[in-house]
């Protein structure tokens, strides 16, 4: 059932979308999936209510008609236990053809999918407390976190509490359920801010404030970033937050934007439209009125990015502990790895796994003792933690082998892309490319150092796949969004050209220079 909010009352003030939550709330259609279709099958499903699948994390798979369906599952903070690696691991198996991505979401994704076994995965999922339920959808999404907490030395907070409790609040409350558009919140207390603060709708980031002649350790707030096709770099609001507050402002703030965000025009709806018309002044002036005032900014504790690169083991703050920080290439791993990395995780480290926002996967806890016969174990070599220097600083999306939305392929060419690089280009510094199938970004192509956008390009062989190629982003500071170079390149070309772009710099660069000045 939906809620009846304020702006029915207009409805000539509203998109088609927007028209159907009002008859339907997105997580109804969970009930739904349940009851009637998973028992009468693909076909009995209304063309209108594919739309919906969202809410239960659950996109139809190209092309539409062959009736299967991908799967995002939330991984809150990309904190996994072996259990529940081993029960994605299972599903995976039985019903996915044994495929897993890793997303920029840290959530795991399945594809091959049938409605039919939809009920049994929500099922299985929730009993070792998983969901896949509004990892997709108008709604709050997977809330991105520092894949280190609890064990980093560079945090000032163990932020895992605080992504529980939010993750608490907003699961399934149908308070937040009918939000104009997605909504991907981040939080992170280490200072060089791995879950990428400035491309998310409302991210935490680490700051200090002394509050009555007390050092409180804290967060500063930001606002409104989001990439797709006009993207925005997110403020920072004028306020202080205390952990124990960040509940209350993150509610505060999503009924902003559930209540003022635009609703008319969709590709308008999302968050950073409504802080660019604002500013982030009047944006703190409407939270005001509904949380009540706040201390402001403190001293910002951020003073640096490491773009949620980790791999290599390294010293954990609990001493005598490292963690191991493994690359799965191109982000794709399979059933068979995940259930491996649910025994490496129990026999080596304490039963934990983390899920990177770079695709990747961490082996946390281990006995330094124990670090040199984890890394002889056989499945390090294909998840290296010391992978070659391209294949280790790769992101894609899904790309249309999957995506109805796709307008090209993308791990299969970045996979090859990064095959020819590692072995014809020797540099000791990293480049991170990233690739999206179109502009959509999942693949979050605007903060790379190299970013390829997916497009068609009319050739004597008709419409082929081409690429835009960008240089030169990074979340450093406030950051800044890669800029695109002139044309766009053929798939074919595309690993030749990067191969040229990258020996131009090799050759011009100052001594110790990386690829993107900041
Ligand atoms: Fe699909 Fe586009 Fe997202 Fe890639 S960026 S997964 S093509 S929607």
């Amino acid at each position: 059932m939906a809620i009846k909010w304020k702006w029915a009352e207009n409805p000539a003030e509203l998109n088609s979308v927007e028209l159907q939550k009002l008859e339907q709330d997105g997580l109804d259609i969970i009930d739904e999936i349940v009851n009637v279709y998973a028992k009468k099958g693909f076909e009995s499903i209304p063309e209108e209510k594919f739309a919906l699948f969202k809410w239960a994390g659950v996109y139809q798979q190209r092309p539409k008609k062959d009736g299967y369906f991908m799967m995002r599952v939330r991984i809150p903070g990309g904190v996994l236990t072996s259990r529940q690696a081993r029960v994605i691991a299972e599903l995976g198996k039985e019903y996915g053809r044994g495929l897993i991505d890793v997303t920029t979401r840290q959530a795991v994704q399945y594809h091959w999918l049938r409605v039919e076994n939809l009920p049994d995965i929500f099922r299985r999922l929730a009993e070792v407390g998983l969901h896949s339920y509004e990892a997709c959808g108008d709604c709050p999404r997977t809330i991105v976190g520092n894949p280190l907490a609890g064990i980093d030395a560079n945090e000032l907070i163990d932020t895992r509490p605080i992504i529980e409790a939010l993750e608490k609040e907003f699961l399934l409350n149908r308070e937040f359920s009918n939000l104009p558009r997605k909504y991907k919140i981040s939080v992170s207390s280490s200072i060089y801010n791995p879950a990428n603060a400035q491309i998310n709708d409302l991210s935490f980031t680490p700051a200090v404030k002394n509050i009555d002649g007390e050092e409180v350790a804290g967060f500063h707030v930001w606002v409104g970033g989001g990439l797709s096709n006009r993207p925005h770099l997110a403020k920072q609001l004028d306020i202080f937050v205390r952990p124990e507050q960040v509940v209350e402002v993150a509610v505060g703030i999503t009924k902003v934007f559930r209540d003022y965000g635009y609703r008319k025009k969709r590709h308008r709806a999302r968050l950073k439209f409504l802080v660019a018309d604002w500013g982030p002044e009047k944006f703190l002036e409407v939270l005001t009125e509904l949380i009540g005032p706040y201390p402001t900014r403190g001293e910002d504790k951020l003073i640096g990015w490491n773009a949620g690169y980790f791999t290599g083991v390294h010293p954990q703050k609990q001493e005598g502990y490292s963690y191991v920080a493994l690359n799965i290439p191109i982000g794709r791993t399979s059933s068979d790895e995940f259930f491996q990395l649910a025994d490496l995780a129990d026999r080596y480290g304490s039963g934990s796994l983390r899920t990177v926002n770079t695709q990747n996967i961490i082996i946390p806890d281990v006995p330094n003792e124990k670090v040199d016969e984890l890394l002889k174990e056989p499945l390090l070599k294909r998840l290296s933690p010391n992978p070659k220097t391209f294949e280790g600083h790769a992101v894609s999306c899904t790309g249309i082998e999957f995506c109805n939305l796709a307008l090209t392929e993308t791990k299969g060419l970045m996979k090859r892309v990064v095959e020819v690089l590692d072995e014809q280009v020797e540099l000791d510094v990293p480049i991170r490319l990233h690739i999206n199938g179109c502009p959509n970004s999942c693949g979050q192509q605007q903060i790379a150092d190299i970013g390829l956008l997916g497009g068609k390009t009319k050739t004597d062989k008709g419409m082929v796949d081409s690429y835009t190629i960008s240089v030169g982003g990074h979340l450093f500071g406030e950051g800044k969004f890669n800029t695109p170079l002139k044309g766009r390149v053929l798939a074919d070309d595309v690993a030749p050209v990067l191969k040229e772009l990258i020996l131009f710099f090799k050759e011009n660069r100052q001594e110790g220079e990386g690829f993107t000045a900041f």
